[in-house]
Formats: C-alpha cells, structure tokens, sequence
C-alpha cells in the first residue's frame, strides 16, 4: 500500500496475539503481561540511543516503523495500531516531536507527536483509521501493542510539559531519542517523569478491605491508594494512605508487582498488608465507603458473580490482580 510515497504499515503486531493470563505469577517474578501496560516488548537500547547519528540512521532505516499520536491517542486501525514507515513523518509538521521507543525483531520503533493537527480527524493519516482514545484501545490491543503505546503517549506527553528548564527556565532540547531533555543554557539535564502510586490490598484473617472513593461509579469497590511523598519509601506511603483514609493501622506491607499507567505518569507499585484489626474511621473527603470483604465474598466475585453493592476492578488492572492474588493465596 502506497500512501503519499510512502510504504504504510498497518495492523504490524509486536509480538504474538493477545496473551493475557489469570495464572498466578510466581512471587519473585511477575509475568509481564499481569497488568494492563506492563508487557515490555521493546530493547530500549539505552546506550545506543545516546549516540545521535544511530537515531539518525534508525530513523532513516526504511524498515523502522512510526506510530502517530494525537495527544496521546494513537493511529489505530481495526484493533491494532497502525505503523507507518519513517517515511510518512515529511505529511507531518517539520518541528513535530519525534521519539525513540525501542527496537523489536532488527526494527526500530519510534512515535510522533501529532497534536498540532486542529482535531483528530483532521490529523494526517486519520482518513486510513482514527486516533482512538488510549483507554478505549486498552480495550482491544493487544499486551504488547498496549504497552508500547502508552510509551508513547507517556514520553509525548512529556516533552509536551516539559519544554523548558526547571533549573533555569531556558528551553531545553531532547536528548538520547527523547529519553530526557537538556538545557543547553545551564546543562542541566532532565528525565521523563514518573508519578509512584502506592496501590494497597489490606487484608485481616479471612477478609480484604475494599473502598470506594466519591468519584467511583455506584457499587465499585476498589483497593485503597495514594501517591507517595517526597522522602517517603512506598511501604511507608502504603501504611500512611490506609491510616490517613480508613483508620487502619497495618503490620505488614507486602511488595507484589507494579504498572506503568500513562496517564499522564503514574507508576502503580501493589501492595498485600496485614492489618491490626477491622475496625475502620473513614476520612469520607477520601473514601466515601470501605467495607471488609469474605474470601468467599471476593471468590464468589472473581467468578462472575453480580452484586449491585459490590462491583470489582476491570480485569488487568493491577487492583483488581491484587484482588486476584489474595483470593488466591491459601
Ligand atoms: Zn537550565
């Protein structure tokens, strides 16, 4: 397929089909497809990509592919992202932000910002698929396709914030692909952001405590979080949020697995606790209702069982794997 004399590719997977899996991970080593955005199909290349002449001649390579994103929504064509040769990058503005993701199979990946475009429709290429919502595409992507995306969208994002120096307010340049931005007023250098969230699973006994924040949809209940603060490791965040929200003291804070979750910046770091006891005193600007769940409750749940009072976390969100990994354990 020629499009403005160009190769287009569409429809290129990463990896194999979607390969989700409910099978417990083991306890050191988390499969990387246990949560939405947490496959990591693509060698970043990290030394490599510091040398600005191997870009060049990745970006050159006509077997390197590009993915276009319109604020953060990529270029998706049936269920898949559409990548289109390096090529197409002459129907985008010149001074388009264009990042380096990683290499796949000999190939290089690189992603484009598309967002001057007035709309998303009217932003080149829309009329070979469109720029579907990232969380909508979370829907139908597969593991791999998925995770690289929200690379994307999590890198785009922000260089788009991040044009000039904290230091000194100069504007700064991307480096090493886009792996940071440098100031060439003050040398500083500066690398994208990440948000760590601690996400918490108490549990007492034979039951899990779930909560629902006002914002939450009627019914859903989901594992307690916070953002953890400046100085602070993320267990001691985690016995903080669920003191500071629910009145719960715990006695044990149990690391388990993480999940990038671009949007724009969160990393997502999942926790099993032990609490002292069950009682709770809610901070209700929070949480607006915590409740104790039975194993046999949160079972009953996992395997499809409808409760108007108690709806469960999308499957592949890492609250709802923590949800999973509890009721698993004996
Ligand atoms: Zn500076």
């Amino acid at each position: 397929m020629q499009v403005a004399g160009c190769r287009l590719q569409v429809e290129i997977r990463l990896g194999p089909p979607a390969r989700r899996n409910l099978q417990p991970a083991t306890s050191h080593m988390p499969a990387p497809s246990l949560c939405l955005f947490a496959a990591e199909p693509l060698d970043r290349c990290s030394d490599a990509r510091a040398d600005p002449d191997w870009i060049a001649a990745r970006l050159a390579d006509p077997e390197s592919l590009l993915l276009p994103l319109y604020k953060g929504d990529p270029l998706v064509s049936g269920d898949a992202p559409v990548w289109l040769a390096t090529a197409a990058r002459a129907e985008f503005p010149a001074d388009a932000p264009v990042v380096f993701l990683g290499v796949a199979r000999g190939r290089a990946h690189f992603a484009l910002d598309a967002s001057a475009a007035p709309s998303p429709e009217s932003a080149p290429f829309a009329g070979i698929g469109r720029y579907a919502p990232l969380r909508e595409a979370a829907g139908f992507f597969s593991d791999d396709a998925l995770a690289v995306a929200g690379q994307a969208r999590w890198l785009l994002d922000w260089h788009r914030r991040h044009r000039f120096c904290a230091v000194c307010g100069a504007p700064t340049d991307m480096a090493d692909g886009g792996a940071k931005r440098r100031c060439a007023s003050c040398g500083a250098e500066h690398f994208p952001r990440s948000d760590p969230v601690a996400i918490v699973l108490a549990a007492h006994g034979d039951a899990c405590l779930l909560g629902r924040s006002p914002h939450f949809p009627p019914g859903f209940l989901s594992a307690l979080a916070g953002f953890v603060e400046a100085a602070e490791t993320p267990e001691a965040c985690a016995a903080r949020e669920l003191k500071e929200e629910a009145g719960v003291t715990l006695t044990d804070v149990r690391y388990q697995f993480s999940q990038p979750w671009p949007f724009p910046s969160s990393l997502m770091m999942g926790f099993i606790a032990t609490a002292a006891d069950r009682s709770l005193t809610l901070d209700r600007r929070e949480i607006e209702e915590a409740r104790w769940l039975t194993r046999d409750e949160i079972r009953a749940l996992l395997a499809g069982e409808r409760r108007e009072d108690a709806r469960l976390p999308p499957r592949f969100t890492i609250a709802r794997r923590l949800i999973e990994r509890w009721a698993e354990s004996l």
